[in-house]
Formats: C-alpha cells, sequence, structure tokens
C-alpha cells in the first residue's frame, strides 16, 4: 500500500511542470536528455533592452541563424540554448513522421512595432475606439516591448490558426506530437485554452522554458508599462495592464 502512495505521489509530482519532464517521460534521470535541454537555467544577463527586444539578434553573441531543415524563411535567429533544444525535438519528431517548421522565431521590438502599427491601420474601421483596437489586436499580437519572441525562447510552428491542429487539420498529428513530448525538450504552450487572461489561445506557438521562465521572472520584476513605449497605442498598456494579464497571463505550467 505505502509503494502504491509512493508512485501515486511520484506520478503528481512528474505532472508539475518541465522541469520534471525527464521523470514523466519515464525516462530514469540518469540517462534522461542532457540537463541543458529542460533544466532551469540561471538568468541569461539581460538587461532592459533584451527584454524590450531593443537589440539586434542577428549581432548578438548568444543568437544562431536558424536555416534549413528547420525553417523555409530566411532571416530567422534564437538564442543557441532554444535552438539545439529544438534541433533534438525536431530529430525525435522527424523519427516519429512528424514535421516541425519554424515559421517565426525571434522578433525585435521594431519587427514587432511593424505587426502592430499594421493591425492599427486595419482595424481602425471596425474598432474606431483606441482601446478597443488595442484588445482587439492582442487577441492574438502583443505590444512591442511584451512580446515573448523578443527573448529567443519562443517558436511558431507549421502555421498561425488553431483548426489546422484540431481534428481533421493538417496538423492534427504535429499537436498531439507536441502535447505528448514537447515537455520533454523543454518546450511548452503559453497560451493554451481556458486561461482567464491574455492572449487567446495559439496552438502554434512554444517556448523554451528554461530560457523563458528566468526571462519571464526578470521581466516582472524590471519592467514596467511605462517602459512599453514608441508605438501607436502605446499610452494604452498600463490601463490595459499588458504586464499583469497578458506578459502574465500564460498556461502556468510554463512559469
Ligand atoms: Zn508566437
Amino acid at each position: 500500500m505505502y509503494i502504491f502512495f509512493w508512485a501515486i505521489s511520484l506520478f503528481f509530482q512528474a505532472c508539475q511542470g518541465a522541469d520534471q519532464s525527464s521523470e514523466a517521460s519515464g525516462v530514469p534521470l540518469s540517462t534522461a536528455t542532457p540537463a541543458t535541454s529542460t533544466a532551469a537555467m540561471p538568468a541569461p544577463d539581460a538587461g532592459s533592452d533584451y527584454l524590450l527586444g531593443k537589440f539586434d539578434p542577428a549581432t548578438h553573441p548568444d543568437f544562431v541563424k536558424v536555416g534549413k531543415p528547420y525553417t523555409d524563411r530566411t532571416g530567422m535567429t534564437l538564442r543557441k540554448e532554444s535552438f539545439e533544444a529544438f534541433k533534438k525535438m525536431w530529430a525525435a519528431a522527424q523519427k516519429d513522421k512528424i514535421v516541425l517548421k519554424i515559421i517565426s522565431s525571434t522578433r525585435s521590438f521594431g519587427q514587432q512595432k511593424n505587426i502592430w502599427e499594421a493591425k492599427w491601420e486595419r482595424f481602425a474601421k471596425d474598432a474606431p475606439l483606441p482601446k478597443d483596437r488595442a484588445l482587439k489586436i492582442l487577441e492574438f499580437s502583443s505590444m512591442p516591448g511584451s512580446s515573448r519572441h523578443h527573448w529567443g525562447s519562443d517558436i511558431d510552428l507549421n502555421d498561425l490558426n488553431n483548426p489546422a491542429f484540431e481534428s481533421g487539420g493538417k496538423y492534427q498529428k504535429v499537436y498531439a506530437w507536441l502535447n505528448e513530448h514537447a515537455h520533454e525538450y523543454g518546450f511548452c504552450q503559453p497560451y493554451t485554452a481556458g486561461r482567464p487572461n491574455g492572449y487567446h489561445e495559439e496552438k502554434w506557438h512554444w517556448s523554451y522554458t528554461p530560457l523563458s521562465k528566468p526571462l519571464l521572472d526578470e521581466y516582472q520584476k524590471n519592467i514596467t508599462e511605462s517602459d512599453i513605449k514608441g508605438f501607436k497605442g502605446a499610452e494604452l498598456a498600463a490601463e490595459i495592464g499588458i504586464i499583469q494579464h497578458y506578459v502574465g497571463g500564460i498556461n502556468q505550467q510554463c512559469k
């Protein structure tokens, strides 16, 4: 009986989060994927400019280029640690006949500003009031300076539409595979369904948590909404509660 409860408690411990993923996958710790892929890392040397995406990943020493076969696009970069973990996950997926393609990775403040301001123009007619318009954009897009894509830890995979990953969708098997295995490589889906706050569900967006967890902590310690500025509608950041509701409004398992 004691053994039974011990086994059950181990099981529940294993389900608590990505850091426990080697147990969750049934692999003994001693032969698990190297610790670099799933273990929590010390907080990277990230000042405010880094956290806000105000640097050039193409020249940052901790970033690497991401090319074929991992993406078909050009100009992609990731933090080295994220890319090393992704390559392991990609290879494991390929063995299971699952093709993972990165369609977006690190984005600078300037790139996010282009995305945001294009939507700001596009939604002007449907949402003439600035706050309504910002909330409409925030269904799927971040204010510049508040995107996890700034950090080099986050990727979008295969398609930017949830139905593609759902029953009958082109990537249904991809999503099922990610749900089962991504945690073994340190990846977590931050924007799941049913959260009380933040962006809508995004089945394509995955975070490398050994990096993104300490960066989220740093962000919440060091950045305030007065740092989120320099684009149309930025003055709404505090009123909307961008940091609490959007930066912080993620799947608890990714924290
Ligand atoms: Zn994304």
